[in-house]
């Protein structure tokens, strides 16, 4: 198993705003967002339709909320969090109140959540989020670009108590409780890939994410692809935003960024779909051929057993 990333730190004790927090002493972590505004522009994998997106600085406890620029102000905003979810076909889809959707906001929030930001407005001008290269590493550019900004309050983490697992024939994903955060995965897409595995030990403090991870493309088979026209979806996907396998084979010129670039890739948007948590998680998150339904339906199975979690 390749394994990266982790280092030994000192724990201490330290008394904060009232709080005793025991956590390794320079992770002591205050919330972040972004210090300006700063915009890309793309197009959306499975509308096609071109998005532009603008992320811009929140306050403290915000979380992550999309606006959607196209519609009335009243039902511009939809907060990106675990029970916003509505769809998780091919891509992981959230709806407001009112019934205002935005779609594919998976590798944004990684990039974010990598990042260590957990506090961010993500305005787009229509239904889909742009899905620039296929990975996170042009918003990874983008907050860089703006740079991260330390608010005043603490970071509220949630401690995984107890080990919860949900299960879809061989797939599965499962939180156990440790006092660090690890991602640990499986990957073979059912046995259409050769067996990949990753573990990461992960410090936002760390440029791991941005380093390892970011710039892993999403994939799909060539195989796939009539179905998925068919059904409306990927009518935006092309060989410069996806990696396509036929027969395979990687059909992309240029190949692979990374040997193991698909199992980087399936970590990457994990890290998204956890990240919709609303906070860091503590302890260990093991997935086996997850992806963005089970890694959801894991949230949802956790924050619904109150036993399972604390802040
Ligand atoms: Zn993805």
């Amino acid at each position: 198993m390749q394994s990266v990333g982790v280092v030994s730190k000192n724990v201490k004790t330290i008394p904060l705003a009232g709080l005793q927090l025991t956590q390794p002493l320079d992770s002591i972590a205050f919330q972040k967002t972004i210090s300006k505004p700063v915009s890309c522009t793309g197009v959306g994998v499975h509308s096609n339709k071109p998005a532009t997106l603008t992320l811009r600085p929140a306050s403290a406890g915000s979380g992550y909320i999309f606006v959607r620029t196209d519609v009335p102000k009243s039902s511009q905003r939809i907060p990106a969090r675990w029970d916003t979810v509505t769809d998780t076909v091919m891509c992981t889809k959230i709806t407001n109140e009112v019934g205002v959707s935005i779609s594919t906001i998976e590798h944004v929030i990684a990039a974010l959540a990598g990042c260590g930001v957990f506090n961010a407005l993500i305005e787009v001008d229509g239904p889909e989020v742009p899905i620039m290269d296929g990975s996170s590493s042009e918003f990874v550019d983008l907050i860089h670009q703006a740079c991260v900004h330390q608010l005043s309050k603490p970071t509220r983490k949630i401690k995984i108590l107890k080990p919860i697992e949900v299960k879809s024939g061989t797939s599965s994903a499962a939180f156990k409780p440790a006092n660090e955060t690890k991602y640990m995965m499986k990957f073979n897409a059912n046995g259409r890939l050769n067996n990949q595995e990753w573990s990461l030990t992960f410090y936002p403090e760390q440029d791991d994410f941005c380093n390892l991870l970011s710039s892993a493309r999403t994939f799909g088979f060539y195989e796939d692809a009539q179905h998925l026209w068919s059904q409306g979806m990927a009518q935006g996907a092309s060989l410069e935003n996806t990696i396509v396998i036929k027969d395979g084979q990687v059909m992309n010129e240029e190949g692979l960024r990374f040997s193991d670039e698909f199992i980087r890739h399936k970590m990457l948007d994990a890290i998204g779909d956890l990240a919709l948590a609303g906070a860091p998680l503590v302890g260990h998150f093991v997935g086996v051929n997850s992806g963005h339904a089970l890694n959801n339906q894991l949230l949802r199975a956790f924050f619904s057993d109150k036993t399972a979690w604390s802040y």
